[in-house]
């Protein structure tokens, strides 16, 4: 197999610290396999883009000595694939449309089980739209009820347990059950902007990506996107998800949360305080070039993961 992974930055705003670590994490990986590195550019998100974000980080990058081995893409430049995706998924009879408003799902929780933020589509339109107009297209999920519910699931033709299990290379095994902690998960939205969860689906399929490195904060996404990746037929790659680098607050370091933008003059300070979250050991002193940072980066980066309980 050859390698091929991805940084998969969103437009929101510069490059910031935490998605500098992501970026580093995904970098170091490729190259510690000797395999292609890609970025891509997640700007479907219509409201949340910043325009000149995206060229703003693709020269960051460049600064920071992350050269991709093929050209960036744009996902907004990739829609029609999203539709093609979704049009397989009607005609296999994985998807369907649903006319629940947020409040009406919101109220269907006090009635089921009430989650923090997230709510847990009760499937009200899974049988059809009740004379509601539709305004979104959700993906069937397994039902818990299936007696292979606690098969293990590794299975590449799609499985019909509701518990995905997979090993995260940094986390250890996880699983997650799609029925009771998910619910039947939205592809199109009801404002026509195409989910991210098929979206980075259809596009690691693509671009043939065989691992995905990336922050935490998206180990939750994972079991969806296994599912989604089995309904579609196309294969899983392994994942890692490094820890996500938090604020005094305790808060995902982000736009929102107050990170600022990285300084593209001195490159060396932020990717070895990065390499420091990620646990990496460099050598005393500290590498003073980018090309002696980058090399001793990758043997540490070796080390560190030799050292993962998930190892
Ligand atoms: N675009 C996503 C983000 O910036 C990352 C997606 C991914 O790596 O799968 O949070």
């Amino acid at each position: 197999m050859s390698y091929r992974g991805r940084f998969a930055p969103s437009p929101t705003g510069p490059l910031h610290f935490g998605s500098l670590v992501s970026a580093l994490a995904s970098w170091l990986d490729a190259r510690a396999h000797g395999g292609t590195w890609l970025v891509r550019v997640e700007d479907i998100d219509g409201p949340r883009t910043v325009p000149g974000a995206d060229l703003d980080i693709l020269a960051t990058l460049e600064r920071f000595g992350f050269h991709a081995d093929e050209p960036p893409v744009w996902q907004s430049a990739r829609i029609e694939r999203y539709r093609t995706a979704l049009d397989a998924l009607i005609a296999a009879g994985h998807v369907y449309p649903c006319g629940c408003t947020r409040k009406e799902i919101a109220d269907s929780q006090l009635l089921t089980h009430q989650r923090n933020t997230t709510l847990i589509y009760p499937g009200t339109c899974r049988d059809g739209l009740h004379g509601k107009p539709a305004r979104a297209w959700r993906l069937r999920v397994p039902d818990d009820t299936h007696p292979d519910k606690h098969a293990d699931t590794h299975a590449s033709a799609p499985a019909h347990s509701a518990v995905i299990r997979f090993d995260d290379r940094w986390q250890g095994p996880q699983s997650q059950n799609l029925a009771t902690e998910v619910g039947d998960f939205v592809l199109l939205r009801a404002d026509g902007q195409w989910a991210y969860q098929l979206a980075v689906v259809v596009d690691d399929a693509e671009q043939g990506i065989t691992h995905v490195v990336r922050g935490a904060d998206l180990l939750d996404s994972t079991a969806r996107q296994i599912w989604l990746q089995r309904c579609l037929g196309v294969p899983t790659p392994a994942w890692l998800h490094v820890p996500v680098v938090t604020n005094a607050d305790g808060e995902k370091l982000s736009k929102q949360t107050g990170a600022q933008a990285l300084d593209p003059e001195h490159p060396l300070d932020a990717l070895i305080a990065a390499s420091r979250h990620l646990g990496l050991a460099l050598r005393d002193p500290a590498p003073v070039t980018l090309e002696a940072f980058q090399a001793d980066a990758i043997d540490a980066w070796q080390r560190r993961l030799a050292q993962l309980p998930a190892a």
